[in-house]
């Protein structure tokens, strides 16, 4: 298979109405973008599964729909006003503005991939000694100067210096934009989980330790977004705030490491396509912290953060707030501020990762055929119709198909037009697990054909049975 590149991707994406840029007969507006009918389907399909196991399949964890908007001392508790920035830096040959620190990271791989590992290791070592300088910036700067780094895109090594930019973007409520009225929206869905510890908590008589899980929007202001939907300024995330006893934060951080690796290969990514990172710096109240990585077309890079965070959170909104936010154990008759370990995964990224993943393309009958191989529980279009021809009651038996699929629960795409291999073709390309063809046998017998997108086989079965075939494929799958 040939090797598959973001461009490749992207287009397929726009193709087959998975992802557009979005505001495009605008020209677009830097990194945003609108999911088309697959796209949201498979979207909603991730968002169901991650819902399911998180809070339905789970008597310890709740979940919660907060607003975006929020009161902006929740931010300064947080920390994110004071210190939610990236380091940037411009280069002056090309007008072209970095993070700083990813510009190391890609330079350190970049001596990776000639098989300079001894140079990569020091200059790693360095970098994370920068990264925990008291004044980082200057760190930063002085590593790429010392180093000659050059510009990724000019060869330039003409830099400014590195600055510090705050990611969040502001807006103001009521009619007076004044300082008194400025508001944030929010950078990450957690804080939203924060602040609501006590209500739900109350609300559902739930006992530490217990979690609290959210899906939702977040912005940020990103410096650099260059990568389709990998970073966006506008995204969803969904996460997980998991309270326990002080003390038993390593247990439950083990646990929700073990349980979100599994959640990613049940959407049926591989496991050698998956990977851990240890972060290199751990925020000052945080007492581990690992990503879970993913092998994209660019590199491996973050889908999923799990952070045990100690008391931070709900001490600083304790102190911001005035209110009391301790925990009375009625086991041990203690009063403690819960520890927290979160889960913490983006959506889009998922998603990308899902369209990477299942992205492959094979030859048939002499022709080659992009398919996505997902699994068919996260497809968007679980089955697809087709009449082998436009008459002899054909189309009418495959409406009846359909709509009993529909009734079902089932997402379907009916077709009538073309010869049956293009429409086959199309199918895969979308991704579709089973297309069902009504043919000439149908109206002897009541069989139709069903094809499996991934092993190609047909077989009949009664066309009663389709909706029971379909719903075996998204039990069964394996990845062939
Ligand atoms: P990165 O280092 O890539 O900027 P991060 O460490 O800042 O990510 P977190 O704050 O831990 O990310 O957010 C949790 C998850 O939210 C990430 O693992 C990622 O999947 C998702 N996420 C963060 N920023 C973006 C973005 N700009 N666009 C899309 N998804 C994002």
């Amino acid at each position: 298979m040939a090797a598959l590149t973001l461009d490749a991707l992207t287009s397929l994406a726009k193709r087959r109405g998975f992802v557009f840029p979005g505001s495009e007969i605008y020209d677009g507006l830097q990194a945003t973008y609108d999911y088309g009918p697959l796209g949201v389907e498979l979207k909603r399909n991730v968002q169901a599964r991650w819902w399911g196991e998180m809070v339905h399949k789970r008597a310890d964890v709740e979940g919660v729909d907060a607003a975006i908007l929020m009161h902006p001392t929740v931010w300064k508790a947080s920390g994110h006003v004071d210190a939610f920035n990236d380091p940037l830096i411009d280069d002056k040959a090309s007008k072209m503005r970095y993070r700083a620190d990813q510009l190391v990271e890609g330079y350190i791989d970049k001596l990776r991939s000639k098989g300079k590992d001894a140079e990569a290791d020091r200059v790693e070592k360095d970098f994370v000694a920068a990264l925990n300088a008291d004044d980082m910036p200057k760190a930063l700067h002085d590593l790429i100067m010392g180093e000659q780094i050059k510009g990724p895109d000019s060869g330039a090594f003409d830099w400014t210096e590195v600055r510090q930019f705050n990611l969040m973007f502001s807006t103001h409520v009521g009619p007076v934009a004044d300082a008194s009225s400025k508001v944030y929206l929010r950078p990450e869905t957690a804080q939203g989980i924060f602040v609501n510890f006590h209500t739900v908590r109350e609300a559902t008589r739930q006992a530490v330790p217990f979690g609290i899980a959210q899906i939702g929007k977040a912005f940020r202001n990103e410096i650099v977004a260059r990568q389709f939907i990998f970073r966006m300024r506008e995204f969803e995330q969904m996460e997980m705030q998991y309270f326990v006893k002080p003390g038993e934060q390593m247990e439950a951080f083990e646990a929700w490491r073990e349980a979100r690796w599994n959640w990613h290969l049940g959407n049926g990514i591989r496991a050698e396509h998956l990977r851990w990172h240890e972060h290199e710096k751990l925020a000052h109240y945080a007492d581990a912290a690992q990503d879970i990585q993913y092998k994209f077309p660019f590199g491996w890079n973050e889908i999923e953060g799990i952070h045990s965070r100690t008391d931070y959170d709900l001490s600083r909104h304790q102190e911001y707030s005035g209110k009391n936010l301790q925990y009375f154990d009625p086991h041990t008759n203690e009063k403690y501020i819960p520890y927290v370990v979160e889960t913490s995964v983006g959506l889009d990224r998922t998603v990308l990762m899902l369209l990477c993943e299942a992205y492959d393309e094979d030859t048939l009958g002499g022709e080659s055929r992009s398919v996505l191989r997902f699994h068919p529980r996260l497809a968007p279009i679980k089955a697809a119709v087709f009449p082998l021809v436009k008459k002899d009651g054909m189309p009418e038996i495959g409406h009846k198909i359909e709509q009993a699929l529909r009734d079902e629960g089932l997402t379907v795409f009916y077709d009538e037009k073309g010869s049956i291999g293009k429409r086959y073709r199309r199918m895969d390309e979308a991704g579709t697990p089973v297309c069902v063809t009504v043919d000439s046998e149908t109206l002897e017998n009541g069989t139709v054909t069903v094809r499996d997108r991934d092993t190609l086989r047909q077989e009949r079965i009664a066309q009663d049975r389709v909706g029971e075939y379909v719903r075996d494929a998204i039990k069964m799958w394996t990845r062939a």
